[in-house]
């Protein structure tokens, strides 16, 4: 069976594709491959580019492997299956009064998965999914069941929570939540030049603050998340209308004329009209969420926030300079330093670009110039998406990078958890 990612940029045939139902089966599954010197990745919901989940040998999938239990109230926890998609897992959590501190902009990923990319979502004083475990236990390369948390093998819980799934197979995450809260999302369009004015108020006075600019027009969107008290108004069709048809079918529409037709000017300058201010109360998995059905690449960096401005005016000259066309805008977004050895947040705070390009295009030569932008600043890419550094690179923008492959090789001593990108990087 040929397996693809979601974005279709991989492909590839595993020889032997399982679906544990429980940790004891998954140990099993490890212990005969390293026996029998087999190879094993795992796929969360293939929402990365990078060809992590590759394997031509054994194929792991956790879909059967969901759950909530153990829900604390009273101490904010619960304990989840790695293979819980993040849909369930925040209307589990709703159901207790319960809710993830912050979150990326869609949510079918599994929580293991979006856990090991270091997925993040936007807020000056909001750390990334990664951060929101407090406790883990999973499979290394001998078959053994560990433990680890900032107590229990601490090194271990530093390294593991954004490793790519190199360490082994992550089980269980134990998760630190906040109460359910409400969100009142606010889009609105406006100049990016007055939007870099203000840059400072928006991610001070903001829960969650970011900007989409566009590359080929002088506009952005602003988008601002805050907590609210207010009742969630009956607004589904006019949400299902933006979110469904505007964002998607007609955004698919407009990049496939602009491709087909190569006509990307006339259909920016349409596009600009089309922006507009709106706003979502709801719940705050339910405000987090949006829906993606045009396929496309992308590339993200996180710098050093203090670069930001000046970052921007550099990619508004590359896209000057080399003429790049794309209705895909860069989503900016900002996220707290913190303590994990590959996270690119690891002791600084960041500002991430996300760079978009459709589907049908090619991304090589915008990517890389941005790439080298990025780079200047000593930028981290992000584990799941599109990039090109290498292990020189990384070992030089991550200081933990050598006790981290110290670590990873430890847990897993003949390297069953390595595919060729994966041996490249971690040799
Ligand atoms: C449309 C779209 C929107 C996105 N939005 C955001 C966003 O807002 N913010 C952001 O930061 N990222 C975003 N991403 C990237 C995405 O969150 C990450 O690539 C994430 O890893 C995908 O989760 P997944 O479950 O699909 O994992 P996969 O891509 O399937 O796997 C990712 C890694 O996790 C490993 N893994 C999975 N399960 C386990 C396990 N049980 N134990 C050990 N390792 C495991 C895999 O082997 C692989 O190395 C987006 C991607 C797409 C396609």
């Amino acid at each position: 069976m040929i397996i693809k990612n979601w974005s279709g940029n991989l492909s590839f045939m595993p020889k032997k594709i399982l679906k544990p139902k429980t940790t004891y089966e998954i140990v099993q599954i490890v212990k005969e491959a390293a026996i029998h010197k087999q190879k094993i990745r795992l796929i969360g919901s293939g929402h990365s580019w990078t060809p992590l989940i590759v394997s031509d040998d054994i194929f792991i999938t956790l879909d059967d492997f969901q759950g909530v239990s153990e829900v604390d109230k009273v101490k904010k926890t619960a304990l989840v299956k790695a293979g819980t998609k993040l849909k369930f897992l925040g209307e589990e959590l709703f159901k207790h009064g319960l809710a993830m501190e912050n979150l990326g902009d869609i949510d079918v990923q599994s929580i293991a998965g979006a856990s090991s990319t270091g997925t993040h979502g936007t807020g000056q004083n909001l750390r990334s999914i990664s951060n929101q475990i407090i406790e883990l236990t999973y499979i290394n390369g001998e078959g053994e069941l560990i433990t680890c948390s900032e107590q229990v093998n601490p090194e271990i819980f530093s390294a593991i929570r954004v490793s790519v799934g190199s360490f082994g197979i992550l089980c269980t995450l134990r998760l630190k939540l906040v109460e359910s809260y409400k969100l009142n999302m606010s889009l609105f369009p406006e100049r990016l030049d007055d939007c870099l004015k203000k840059w400072v108020q928006y991610v001070s006075q903001n829960r969650h603050f970011e900007v989409f600019m566009f590359p080929m027009s002088e506009m952005c969107l602003v988008k601002t998340m805050n907590e609210t008290k207010v009742d969630v108004p009956n607004k589904k069709i006019e949400r299902w209308i933006n979110d469904i048809v505007m964002e998607n079918w007609l955004y698919g529409l407009f990049n496939r004329v602009a491709e087909k037709f190569k006509i990307y000017h006339v259909l920016a300058r349409i596009l600009d009209k089309f922006l507009s201010a709106r706003t979502v109360i709801d719940w705050s998995q339910r405000v987090f969420a949006t829906h993606r059905s045009v396929k496309f690449y992308e590339m993200e960096y996180g710098i050093p926030a203090e670069n930001f401005l000046e970052c921007v005016q550099k990619i508004r000259e590359a896209i000057k300079v080399n003429k790049f066309q794309t209705l895909f805008p860069i989503e900016i977004r900002f996220v707290k330093r913190d303590e994990i050895y590959l996270s690119p947040c690891y002791q600084r705070d960041c500002v991430y670009f996300a760079v978009h390009m459709y589907i049908a295009q090619s991304p090589t030569e915008y990517f890389t110039a941005l790439e080298k932008i990025f780079q200047s600043y000593g930028g981290r890419p992000h584990w799941g998406k599109m990039h090109q550094a290498n292990a020189h690179y990384l070992s030089k923008v991550y200081p933990k990078w050598n006790e981290f492959i110290t670590l990873r090789n430890k847990s897993d001593s003949q390297k069953i958890f390595l595919n060729s990108y994966l041996t490249e990087l971690f040799r």
